[in-house]
């Protein structure tokens, strides 16, 4: 098969067949035309389908393996797409340590449909078979996780998923296809938050759903259809430019993120570095097995605690304040205050998010300039 490089850099290359243009145009008619009201064309109403989200849905769908793919307005509508197609009161297995929003929409779902939902540390093989009872709906991880880059072994955990007849779902945002393909890996969904590394340009949200078996990936693109979740066309086509660089990026962020992650770790102000990069880390061995790349996004603690990290966060110059990850530009969050805000200060110390806890992505600045702002920031505390 070709490389995964080359995939990327042609995904939707010499698709027009009316201009030959080489990057196809942007189609942003809500409808399309029928010759006979009886038979639709390739595409009728941009709701259910359009040219540039399929192209995007087929390029993501072959770089992950998957029979086919749904690509939606957000990697929340990702994630939720996913729980449409299981049945009231259904049992699902999530990661404790998931992201923030994921765990408040996981929550809410639980109450409104009466899910039987349980939280367990995926990275103990043990808890988690313990969590999976017969007649479990779905597993769900998330790995590394976000923020503290905690690995799953995918083999074993979606072994243990199929045992107790529970499909396995792997958000894969932290990594993106380029990095982790869990498919390989016996999961039968991934999925992504598109915003992330994907698109890697910060300047669109969308999501994607990508499914071993047609017949769940018909399912998924109906309910996305029946309830609007598809992604918007200009968005479709960023992402499309951006995912031609992918490979590129997640290569260079995740070098980036190492040096980062090896320089913090031998500073005394620092107390503890999360990355799987680093030998010391609890899921290197694993991360070494089922990832093709480290990835650009790390987490630490420093010895001074809760508002020295606030004021660390504040101090850079080339790391923006603000809760996103795996962009071109380089970003600084406190992941307590900002994205896992929304669970109670309970979960957040089940999953390990204390509130001195600081977290960087990775981007494309050059690594000692990036090093030199940490370094002085650490050195003014
Ligand atoms: N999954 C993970 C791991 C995330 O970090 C995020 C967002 O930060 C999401 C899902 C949700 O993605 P979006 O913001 O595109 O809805």
């Amino acid at each position: 098969m070709t490389c995964f490089s080359t995939r990327a850099a042609r995904a939707g290359i010499n698709a027009d067949p009316v201009h030959g243009a080489v990057v196809a145009p942007v189609s942003l008619s809500a409808a399309y035309r029928r010759d006979d009201p009886a038979v639709p064309g390739p595409f009728d109403y941009a709701r259910t389908a359009h040219p540039g989200r399929d192209m995007l849905a087929r390029a993501l769908a072959d770089l992950d393996g998957a029979a086919g793919a749904v690509v939606t307005g957000s990697g929340m509508a990702a994630i939720d797409l996913v729980l449409n197609d299981l049945p009231n009161g259904a049992r699902i297995v999530c990661a404790h340590d998931c992201y923030g929003g994921a765990r408040r929409l996981f929550d809410a779902r639980a109450r409104q449909r009466g899910f039987d939902l349980v939280y367990a540390d995926c990275t103990d093989l043990d808890a988690l078979a313990r969590a999976l009872e017969p007649g479990a709906a779905l597993a769900f991880f998330e790995t590394p996780s976000n923020p503290r880059l905690r690995v799953t072994d995918l083999k074993a955990a979606t072994a243990l998923a199929r045992e107790a007849g529970a499909l396995s779902a792997v958000d894969n945002t932290v990594l993106s296809p380029a990095l982790q393909r869990p498919l390989e890996h016996g999961a039968d969904i991934t999925l992504a938050s598109i915003t992330k590394l994907i698109n890697g340009h910060s300047d669109m949200v969308g999501g994607v759903v990508c499914v071993r078996d047609g017949e769940l990936a018909e399912r998924l693109a109906w309910w996305a259809n029946a309830a609007g979740t598809g992604g918007a066309a200009f968005d479709a086509f960023l992402a499309l430019r951006g995912l031609r660089t992918l490979p590129v990026r997640a290569r260079v962020q995740s070098e980036t993120a190492g040096v980062l992650a090896r320089r913090l770790a031998a500073h005394k102000a620092v107390a503890r570095v999360d990355y799987p990069g680093l030998t010391g880390h609890p899921g290197h061995e694993i991360a070494a097995r089922q990832q093709d790349g480290f990835g650009p996004l790390l987490s630490f603690e420093l010895h001074a605690g809760t508002d020295a990290a606030r004021a660390l966060a504040r101090g850079l110059t080339f790391f923006t304040l603000a809760q996103s990850l795996g962009g071109v530009e380089s970003l600084v969050s406190i992941p307590a205050l900002m994205t896992h805000a929304a669970m109670s200060p309970q979960a957040r110390a089940e999953a390990g998010v204390g509130d001195g806890l600081v977290r960087l992505s990775a981007g494309l600045e050059d690594v000692e300039d990036l090093w030199t702002d940490l370094d002085a920031a650490l050195a003014a505390l």
